[in-house]
């Protein structure tokens, strides 16, 4: 029985749990089937039923992983919201030896990537398709028949993208009959790029959440020397004991969350302690100026 409530991402969108489990580090957790089984149950026992994928994560493929595991329990399936992404190639194999990996959002490209994550994944859809990144040389036209062709065929049932800016966002969609479900972006107290450069504004505007890759900067907010990382970790500490917070983790998932497109952050753990440890950031909510404090000790100044 899930013990959070799922969040939809966008009009006429799909449902999410309120946050994701992220597979990319999963090749480096050394985890077998049966314990990535375990793990899986546990996430999806606790409510957090999404996990996001992408055929360039690891080495191994860490989507064949994930299959190995679910073919252990085929009936996990239908508890899972599947997202993955396209658009990333690796260099080509005999490409010689100044190959290098490119983007190809060709329709062709696109539906082939999706063929190869549900061959490796074990299943016979995606619930969601993402544009890892913005092709230099994407036809939107061309993006749009791919998603056509691989909705009719069942093989994914909502479209969106990640890393876009407002002005590629847009373009894509303009060529949409459905509205794109998400935009998967970095958002953390480190880098404030999408938050200033109108990505959150938009997708505010039209009502759909982000997807929050790098909450915790990728474990640096940890271990980080910079005056920045310092400042943030003095910060978070305090605003851990303010709030009763169990851990500045959770902190910050709370600051994200609490981000008027409320975005629903993707989980880069492979602890399923610290996977637990985050749900209670459901719980937390912090004042205007709390919110505030964490911007400034990133920032370095107050508000101007
Ligand atoms: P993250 O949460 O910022 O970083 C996770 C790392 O932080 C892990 O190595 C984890 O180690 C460590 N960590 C977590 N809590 C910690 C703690 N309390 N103390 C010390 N270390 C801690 O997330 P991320 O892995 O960078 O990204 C999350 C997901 O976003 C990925 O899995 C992927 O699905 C997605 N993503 C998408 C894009 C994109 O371009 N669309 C890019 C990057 C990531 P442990 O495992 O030991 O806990």
């Amino acid at each position: 029985m899930s013990s959070v409530s799922k969040v939809c991402m966008s009009p006429g969108g799909p449902e999410f749990s309120p946050f994701v489990q992220g597979y990319w580090r999963l090749a480096e957790w050394g985890m077998s089937s049966a314990e990535l089984l375990t793990f899986i149950s546990q996430h999806v026992a606790q409510g957090i039923t999404t996990v996001d994928h992408a055929p360039v994560y690891g080495d191994p493929s860490c989507e064949s992983l994930f299959g190995a595991a679910l073919k252990l329990d085929p009936s996990l399936r239908n508890r899972l919201e599947i997202v993955s992404k396209c658009g990333i190639e690796k260099p080509p194999e005999g490409g010689g030896a100044g190959a290098v990996a490119h983007y190809d959002s060709s329709k062709g490209a696109i539906i082939a990537s999706v063929e190869g994550s549900l061959s490796r994944l074990g299943v016979d859809h995606l619930d969601v398709l993402l544009v890892h990144r913005y092709d230099f040389l994407m036809q939107a036209d061309e993006v749009a028949e791919a998603f056509v062709a691989l909705k009719a065929s069942g093989k994914v049932r909502h479209f969106g993208v990640s890393n876009f800016s407002p002005s590629q966002f847009s373009l894509l969609q303009s060529r949409l009959d459905a509205p794109l479900v998400t935009n998967q972006v970095e958002i953390n107290p480190v880098n404030f790029g999408v938050v200033s450069d109108g990505t959150l504004d938009q997708l505010q505007e039209g009502r759909v959440r982000p997807m929050a890759w790098s909450c915790l900067a990728g474990g640096e907010i940890f271990q980080g020397q910079s005056a920045q990382m310092i400042r943030l970790r003095e910060t978070l500490e305090v605003l851990r004991e303010e709030l009763g917070a169990e851990s500045i983790d959770q902190v910050i998932f709370a600051w994200i969350m609490q981000m008027p497109s409320h975005p629903v952050p993707i989980l880069g753990s492979g602890n399923i302690t610290r996977v637990t440890t985050a749900l209670g950031a459901l719980d937390l909510n912090l004042s205007r100026e709390q919110w505030y404090r964490l911007w400034g000790a990133s920032k370095g100044h107050g508000v101007p």
